[in-house]
């Protein structure tokens, strides 16, 4: 059978942790050829152990190798755009690497260093991918492409307990990718932002530790009773970084469980 992402070529930031690590098992599953980035090398290295282990070389048609890339340096980020043009060039890249600092809070709180950190790395570093894929896609000579960025529910509600900066950068990360998908649509690139719910990864688990209080009061709003898994993110990116999402462009991608929907959840 032929994979849905067969003879594509993506790349993936942040590809050790736990959204981009399951996309990248996903994509080879569909027959993709993957780079896996992330700033962390020990983590790249951990990460493309466990894709060996569970998609081995013998099973897929695509490859998959690993790069350290910061997001937030785009000497970094071109290098490995470029890097795909021997593949024979980008068709797919997944901007996902993210950071949640744990001394973000309310306006009050959030340190300018902090701010700036967390928009260098959610905000440029979407830019700096966006950007150089597109250059990718046209020196290919692409007609049908596909960028995703990863946003986050808190860019669509409110929340009481605040990461300011994060929030924030979140919400540039829908705008700009709303506008880069209208700007480049006749091209036939296609741009569409990923909004998960909190999910069971290393982000959020690390920052929530055994706080029981801290985990119920975000626990209660979930309709589901539970936190996401980012297996149920990554198959939503398989989705939108294949043809079969051909009309979905510009859209804020949301896979919520429902909670961005709820008022009142069930008991
Ligand atoms: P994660 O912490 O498991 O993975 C994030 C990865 O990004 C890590 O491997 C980390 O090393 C890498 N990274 C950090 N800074 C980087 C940089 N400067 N350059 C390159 N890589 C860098 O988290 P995750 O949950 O898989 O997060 C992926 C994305 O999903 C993030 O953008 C995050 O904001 C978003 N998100 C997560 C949740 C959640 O609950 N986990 C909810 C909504 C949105």
């Amino acid at each position: 059978m032929v994979g849905r992402l067969e003879g594509k070529n993506a790349i993936i930031t942040g590809a050790a942790g736990g959204i981009g690590l399951e996309t990248t098992i996903l994509m080879l599953h569909e027959g993709a050829s993957v780079l896996m980035t992330d700033i962390s090398d020990a983590g790249l290295n951990k990460a493309l152990s466990k894709v060996n282990s569970v998609v081995p070389a013998s099973t897929r048609t695509g490859k998959v190798e690993i790069k350290v890339v910061d997001v937030s340096n785009e000497s970094q980020i071109e290098a490995a755009v470029a890097h795909l043009d021997a593949w024979g060039g980008l068709d797919i890249i997944f901007n996902n690497a993210g950071i949640m600092h744990p001394k973000d809070g309310d306006s009050e709180e959030c340190p300018e260093d902090i701010w700036d950190r967390t928009m260098n790395i959610n905000v440029k570093g979407v830019w700096y991918g966006s950007k150089h894929a597109v250059r990718a896609f046209r020196r290919h000579g692409k007609k049908r492409a596909s960028v995703i960025n990863t946003a986050s529910m808190v860019a669509l509600v409110g929340a009481a307990t605040p990461q300011l900066a994060y929030t924030a950068s979140k919400g540039a990360v829908l705008a700009m990718t709303r506008e880069l998908a209208i700007v480049h649509a006749r091209e036939g690139f296609r741009f569409n932002s990923l909004c998960p719910a909190p999910l069971n990864t290393p982000l959020l688990q690390d920052w929530l530790g055994d706080d029981k209080e801290k985990r119920f009061r975000r626990e209660v709003h979930f309709p589901t009773g539970r936190f996401g898994e980012p297996v149920e993110q990554a198959h939503a990116v398989i989705f939108l970084a294949s043809d079969e999402s051909s009309f979905v462009n510009a859209t804020d991608f949301v896979v919520d469980g429902g909670l961005t929907k709820a008022y009142v959840t069930p008991e």
